[in-house]
């Protein structure tokens, strides 16, 4: 699939295997999961446009190059597990703007409720912007898919959406890339399959509660 890009990075694997392990620590499983989001934004951020800058070393005037300041980004985590990967995202790309969105997922109908939305009501050059929307789990898709149609209803357009994850099912995949298959998904591991509650197998069970320790 064109625009599906699984980082299978031996190192990402090593970090892959420590979240998926039942006996990790909250306190590692953040550390872990911190290091493979540096992978995974890094490799999402090397289409972004650059400029041209003329800069000066210690001995002469040079050319260099920068991600196009007029390009604005933005991060879409979404809340809760999104929020393992917003700090680095910062880190990276320091003039972000970190615009969360709040969703959880209703356990009867696997359907995503809203709960939260800090997006603007419409963007002036939605055609300028990059939104990376960050998620660890891809699992059915819904949360994602509605995360998408949010920026894409504001008329961004789907080629400058990205969607960030640390695992992915198939069907998630499937789901996003039917409805819109110009976005863009990073993803450490495309696992098996999913259960019949719609978690990811093998996974690594709930990512926010192993986040927040909250199991
Ligand atoms: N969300 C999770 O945190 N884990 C899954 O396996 C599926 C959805």
């Amino acid at each position: 699939m064109n625009n599906l890009f699984e980082i299978r990075h031996p190192l990402c694997l090593e970090n892959l295997a420590i979240l998926r392990d039942k006996k990790t620590k909250p306190e590692q499983f953040r550390a872990a999961l911190k290091r493979i989001a540096y992978f995974l934004i890094y490799e999402a951020c090397k289409d972004l446009p650059l400029e041209d800058i003329l800069i000066e070393t210690p001995l002469v005037k040079a050319n260099a190059k920068r991600p196009d300041k007029k390009i604005k980004l933005i991060a879409a985590p979404i809340l809760r597990a999104g929020l393992g990967f917003s700090d680095v995202i910062a880190e990276l790309l320091p003039e972000i703007s970190i615009q969360h969105i709040g969703m959880y997922r209703d356990e009867k109908t696997l359907k995503p409720r809203w709960y939260y939305d800090k997006t603007p009501v419409e963007y002036k050059t939605p055609e300028k912007l990059r939104i990376f929307i960050l998620d660890p789990m891809l699992a059915t898709g819904n949360s994602a898919l509605e995360a998408i149609k949010l920026f894409a209803n504001k008329k961004v357009p789907p080629e400058n959406i990205t969607l960030i994850t640390l695992i992915s099912a198939p069907e998630g995949i499937k789901k996003i890339h039917h409805a819109f298959m110009d976005v863009k998904i990073y993803t450490a591991c495309v696992d098996e399959k999913l259960n019949e509650k719609g978690y990811i197998l093998p996974g690594l069970g709930d990512a926010g509660d192993r986040i927040f320790n909250t199991l």
